[in-house]
């Protein structure tokens, strides 16, 4: 008896939407959903195609890392969602992409300002977290650090981390930040791009708060 099942199919449906999407190739990135009612975290395998991954491959882990059920080693990057959990409690999911203009800007080192009110996504601005090897304790701890109260970090010479509400509105997130980053680099490659004003970015995300049906 599988437990979590409407957790474990929002990662399927979510893992083949990051393909689809061009938000990563292979088996890069990974994502996670908490439940925080029964406290355990449903986590993509490590390693394995999006579209090969069925429901029963999905690992249910707790918040000291435990698998409770799944036979499939968890995304190597566990601690870097478990540590995000423990210190951000607004949050119940966490996606991490390689989509390739943040991991340019990544790879840059630079961060993305308020290039397009779109930030707005993610908070005034993305900031970059300092590199440290894919899957390490260290880089948990340096995205946990950089990240703060925003909703997205850029992770130097690797890719993107995205948190948020539900897996629906923090797969937004990782798309949005991936078309700023788009815009941010194309217009840095054209000229100066004009970054809006902190104030301006605040009315942004108070206006973002209630957009939408
Ligand atoms: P996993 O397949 O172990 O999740 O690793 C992919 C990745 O992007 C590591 O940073
Ligand atoms: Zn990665």
């Amino acid at each position: 008896m599988f437990i979590m099942n409407s957790e474990r199919n929002d990662i399927v449906f979510y893992g083949k939407k990051l393909i689809t999407s061009n938000l990563t190739t292979g088996s890069g990135g990974n994502l996670s959903v908490m439940n925080r009612k029964e406290g355990l975290i449903a986590i993509s395998p490590s390693g394995m195609e999006y579209f090969d991954t069925q429901p029963e491959d999905v690992v249910i882990v707790d918040l000291d890392g435990n698998i409770t059920q799944g036979n499939r080693k968890p995304s190597s990057e566990l601690s870097a969602h478990i540590e995000l959990y423990r210190r951000r409690e607004d949050i119940n999911a966490v996606v991490h992409t390689h989509s390739v203009y943040a991991t340019t800007i990544a790879c840059l080192n630079w961060e993305i300002p308020a290039v397009h009110y779109l930030v707005g996504f993610a908070g005034t601005k993305v900031h970059l977290a300092p590199y440290a090897t894919f899957g390490s304790r260290e880089l948990a701890e340096n995205v946990c650090r950089t990240i703060r109260k925003s909703n997205a970090v850029l992770l130097a010479n690797h890719g993107l981390i995205a948190v948020g509400d539900t897996l629906k509105a923090t797969f937004a997130v990782a798309e949005e930040i991936e078309l700023v980053a788009r815009i941010y680099y194309q217009a840095r490659t054209a000229g100066k791009p004009v970054i809006l004003p902190d104030e301006e970015m605040d009315r942004v995300i108070s206006k973002m708060e209630k957009y939408g049906q």
